[in-house]
């Protein structure tokens, strides 16, 4: 089914029947984000810039750090469990393996126990009030809610662009792994790192032959052109089972991106990220979001890694003794509130239980 260009943020007709996912779960479209004609200006002029081009990473993952937010009702019962949360969490850390970034939850839960968010959010003014709601500041806000809707229609998730007034992400607690859907919050983190739709419009139409591919579609050249492949992939098969003509003149015919976790495919067959995506989002965290590389998770949280540096070897011994030596608090191993010998034993215990 062939659909407008995108030209407003989620303006996308949700009732169309093309964007349900048959057999899935709960209804609902992966957030209909899209960037404005002024966006798009903007992404050119940082692209033109170099701003999303892949930085030399060689490090360890980066750990972003999450603040998770459960909506439940006003008497503070209801809400998704802790464990669907880290289900949802872990399910988001596979598709991400290999991009250098995993996600951690440092602080506490944040409920928000509030009937009228709860009965439902529903409106694009709901969703922003909602993630206006108990912002921790270089993290990435992330709002649990059981029924998303907009003024559209049905929402799975709704994200953020790094240059979106509102920041942080809201997900229906319906579109989760327990509900056979593991792709939905890793595509809205897709987002937050500047990843587009595989059959983004709003940069212009890409070939099926890939002429024009980093300048149209999603920008990335190596997902293929996508006509948005919603309510038109089985989630049985994976498969495409569209008829969409390429939009080029001489140019071969679609073979969408259907495993790809940014496009509209079924929720279960979504589990792949490409190479450059992956390097567009890391260049999106190291240019863009500093603030969350800056507040990172501790990767090796053990006192024993008396450098910082988020592994366990023997340079941790030569800067516990220079701590020691320096009367430095890092050297008080045991915690007793005196640095003296007991502290190494004490080192060598923390060192042996590892990261
Ligand atoms: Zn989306």
């Amino acid at each position: 089914m062939k659909r407008a260009p995108l030209a407003l943020v989620c303006a996308v007709s949700l009732t169309s029947p093309a964007l349900s996912d048959p057999g899935e779960g709960p209804d609902g479209a992966d957030c209909p984000l899209s960037p404005t004609p002024a966006q798009v200006e903007l992404v050119r002029q940082r692209l033109a810039l170099g701003l999303y081009n892949p930085p030399r990473w060689r490090g360890a993952d980066v750990l972003v750090p999450m603040t998770i937010h459960v909506v439940r009702r006003s008497n503070g019962t209801g809400g998704i469990s802790a464990a669907e949360i880290d289900n949802t969490i872990a399910a988001a850390n596979t598709a991400w393996l290999g991009s250098g970034i995993q996600f951690c939850q440092p602080g506490a839960t944040v409920f928000i126990d509030d009937d009228n968010f709860y009965t439902s959010t529903d409106t694009f003014a709901e969703i922003d009030a909602l993630r206006s709601t108990a912002v921790v500041p270089d993290t990435i806000n992330i709002y649990f809610v059981p029924n998303l809707r907009s003024e559209l229609g049905s929402l799975c998730g709704i994200s953020s662009f790094t240059f979106s007034t509102t920041q942080g992400i809201v997900v229906s607690n319906n579109c989760t792994p327990a509900f056979g859907n593991p792709s939905t919050f890793p595509h809205e983190l897709g987002h937050y790192f500047d990843l587009y739709h595989t059959h983004e419009t709003a940069f212009g139409v890409e070939c099926t032959d890939g002429s024009n591919c980093a300048d149209a579609g999603d920008l990335r050249c190596d997902t293929p052109a996508d006509p948005n492949v919603g309510g038109e992939v089985p989630p049985d098969t994976c498969l495409w089972i569209g008829s969409d003509p390429p939009p080029c003149s001489g140019a071969p015919a679609y073979s969408p991106p259907v495993l790809n976790v940014m496009s509209y495919s079924a929720k279960s067959c979504r589990t792949d990220f490409t190479a450059d995506q992956f390097a567009a989002a890391m260049a999106t965290l190291v240019n863009l979001r500093p603030g969350l590389l800056a507040n990172a998770c501790d990767p090796c949280p053990n006192i024993a890694d008396i450098n910082d540096d988020g592994q366990l070897d023997s340079t941790d011994f030569t800067a516990w003794i220079a701590a020691f030596n320096a009367g430095d608090t890092k050297a008080d191993q045991n915690g007793d509130g005196s640095i003296d010998p007991t502290d190494f034993t004490a080192w060598i215990a923390n060192f042996n239980t590892g990261c």
